[in-house]
């Protein structure tokens, strides 16, 4: 896994709203966001519910256009190209959506909703995409027979594996995957997130995983980028976050996660945040987590800070500059590295 197939460069998507009188105002969604996933990757995204993650992931496939920044899939810059010129790439950037149901066509055979995108995009002739069709369910585990039925017919878990099916069709390099297990019974999860495993070893696919279920998006993900109003505060190997996370941010999420050895859950300390999360309208000055950041310092409401590289990880927080650790003559590095500030 070393070639990038994604390279996302200071990505920005701000909304307009029309506030009537007032004139226009805008929401900053994602602001300035810079990582990149390579092949046969799964990149996570955690953050609490409103922090981008969906926005940054629809920006990416250009469902939202970009405000700023660069999209680089596969060395090709796709943020401005235009509609007919971004027809190859759409195949190839694909999406699973959290409700499995609203994303089936309830008039359409599975056999047909499998079949559609192949025919939008003019791939194959009659016979080998029926021939597809049939491959993509048995890769997705549902029965040949299950062709002529309807999305109705069908239980969550396997409306999610129609929906993966449908989204396999196109042969795509890179999949959003957008809350794909949410919708689903717990015992249904698991299953399906294994089928995405099981595809992505089988097909080399990289996936950018979005959930709210920290576990599940630590046990599926490579790396993971912990995302903050709209700006990636921290990103590392999928273990190191979760063991010890640096960000203050990253550590306040993590510490609300539940363990399930009653052991170290008990010598876990919890730490709870205080105050709102700050309007993406009116986003605060400085480092965004200044307003409820534990050791938010003068500086952190003056400026925003850089993301600084510290072993393999990168994290946006003044705590981790080169500046802030030659101050304390490197003796608060071991606390910081090992979590403990
Ligand atoms: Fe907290 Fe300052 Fe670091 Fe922001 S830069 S996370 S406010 S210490």
């Amino acid at each position: 896994m070393s070639e990038n197939v994604l390279e996302v460069k200071n990505l920005c998507k701000y909304f307009d709203v029309n506030r009537g009188m007032k004139g226009s105002q805008k929401v900053i969604a994602v602001d300035g966001i810079s990582f990149e996933v390579k092949k046969g990757e799964t990149f996570g995204l955690v953050g609490e519910s409103g922090c981008g993650k969906s926005t940054l992931g629809r920006t990416i496939l250009r469902i939202y256009e970009p405000t700023k920044g660069e999209i680089v899939f596969e060395g090709q810059d796709i943020s401005k190209l235009s509609r007919k010129k971004m027809l190859p790439y759409r195949q190839k950037l694909q999406m699973i959506f959290q409700d499995p149901y609203a994303s089936l066509n309830p008039r359409f055979t599975v056999g047909e909703i499998i079949e559609e995108p192949m025919v939008i995009h003019h791939m194959y002739d009659e016979k080998k995409r029926k021939e597809r069709v049939q491959e993509l369910l048995e890769t997705v585990g549902l029965k040949p027979d299950h062709i002529r039925r309807y999305p109705h017919e069908f239980s969550g878990g396997q409306r999610q594996r129609i929906g993966i099916a449908r989204t396999l069709a196109l042969e795509p390099d890179f999949i959003v995957c957008d809350e794909p297990i949410s919708a689903l019974d717990v015992s249904i999860q698991a299953q399906v997130i294994n089928l995405l495993e099981d595809i992505q070893k089988k097909e080399g696919i990289s996936y950018l995983f979005i959930a709210h279920d920290l576990g599940m998006v630590k046990h599926i993900s490579h790396r993971i980028g912990v995302m903050y109003l709209g700006h990636m505060v921290e990103i590392g190997e999928s273990n190191d976050v979760y063991r010890r996370p640096l960000h203050p941010y990253s550590k306040a999420l993590l510490s609300a996660e539940p363990i399930p050895d009653p052991k170290t859950a008990r010598s876990r300390k919890r730490i709870l945040l205080e105050g709102e999360i700050p309007s993406p309208i009116h986003p605060p000055k400085g480092c965004p987590f200044h307003t409820r950041c534990p050791y938010a310092m003068e500086e952190c409401s003056q400026a925003r800070p850089a993301t600084y590289e510290v072993e393999d990880r990168k994290v946006a927080c003044f705590l981790y500059s080169p500046r802030y650790l030659r101050q304390r003559k490197g003796l608060a590095i071991e606390p910081l590295l090992q979590g403990r500030v």
